[in-house]
C-alpha cells in the first residue's frame, strides 16, 4: 500500500505523457498498435509478416522496445523506418521510452506505426504508450494456460494472436480452453490463430489490420450531412 501511493504521481506523469503522444498520432493521422507477448512467443516473426504483406499500400514504421539493435536490424532489411526504444534492461516499454523513439522518426510520412513491447506478458499492460490498439500475441508451444496465468495482459487486449498454430497438432494444447480463459475476461473478443512461419490465419490478421485502419481514418472525417 506505502508503495503504491508512493508510486503514484510517478505513474500518472507516464500516463499523461502517453496522452500527449496519443495527440501527436492524431495530429499526424498515425494509427499505432502496441504489440505485447511473453519472451519467444513470436512478435518480431508476426511483425515481419505483418510488414511484408503491408508495407506496399502503408507507410509503416516500427518501434522496438529492447537493449540491443538485433530486431531493429531485422526490421530495416525490410526497408521501412525503424527505431531502438532503448528500456534500459527495463522489463517494459513506457510512455518516456516512446517520447524519445519517436524524435527519430519522420511523422509526416507514417500511416502506421507498430510497437514491439518487451517480452513480458506483466508490466507492459500496466503502461500507457498513446497506442490506438493492444495487440496480444500468445503462442502454441507457451502452453494453452497463458490467459489464466496473465489475466491482466488479456483482458487488456484488442485482438489476441495465437501464434504457432502449425504446432496445434503437435502439442498438447486445447484451443478450446485457451479461448475459455480469454473468453472468461472479454466475451466478444476476437482470437486468431495464424502463423508467422507458414502465413497460415494472416489474411484475417491483415483484413483486422485494414479494417482498424480504416476506421480510425474515418474517425476523422466530419459528417456533415
Ligand atoms: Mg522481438
Ligand atoms: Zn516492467
Amino acid at each position: 500500500m506505502k508503495q503504491f501511493v508512493i508510486n503514484q504521481p510517478i505513474l500518472d506523469e507516464l500516463t499523461k505523457k502517453g496522452i500527449a503522444i496519443r495527440q501527436v498520432f492524431d495530429a499526424h493521422k498515425i494509427f499505432s498498435v502496441n504489440i505485447m507477448a511473453s519472451p519467444g512467443a513470436g512478435k518480431t516473426s508476426v511483425i515481419l509478416r505483418t510488414i511484408e504483406s503491408f508495407k506496399n499500400i502503408y507507410n509503416i514504421a516500427v518501434i522496438e522496445g529492447d537493449v540491443i539493435e538485433l530486431d531493429v536490424e531485422r526490421v530495416r532489411n525490410l526497408g521501412v523506418p525503424v527505431v531502438l526504444a532503448h528500456t534500459g534492461g527495463s522489463c517494459h516499454l513506457d510512455s518516456i521510452m516512446m517520447e524519445q523513439a519517436l524524435k527519430q522518426l519522420n511523422l509526416e510520412d507514417i500511416d502506421i506505426i507498430i510497437v514491439e513491447n518487451v517480452g513480458n506478458l506483466i508490466c507492459p499492460a500496466n503502461f500507457y504508450l498513446g497506442t490506438h490498439r493492444n495487440i496480444v500475441i500468445a503462442s502454441v508451444p507457451e502452453g494453452d494456460d497463458k490467459p489464466c496465468k496473465y489475466p491482466g495482459m488479456f483482458k487488456g487486449a484488442d485482438i489476441v494472436l495465437l501464434n504457432k498454430c502449425d504446432y496445434l497438432d503437435h502439442e498438447a494444447f486445447e484451443l478450446e480452453y485457451f479461448e475459455k480463459g480469454i473468453r472468461q475476461l472479454q466475451e466478444n473478443i476476437r482470437i486468431l490463430p495464424l502463423s508467422a512461419k507458414t502465413g497460415e490465419g494472416f489474411d484475417k490478421w491483415i483484413a483486422w489490420l485494414t479494417n482498424s485502419y480504416d476506421r480510425y481514418i474515418k474517425s476523422f472525417t466530419i459528417d456533415t450531412s
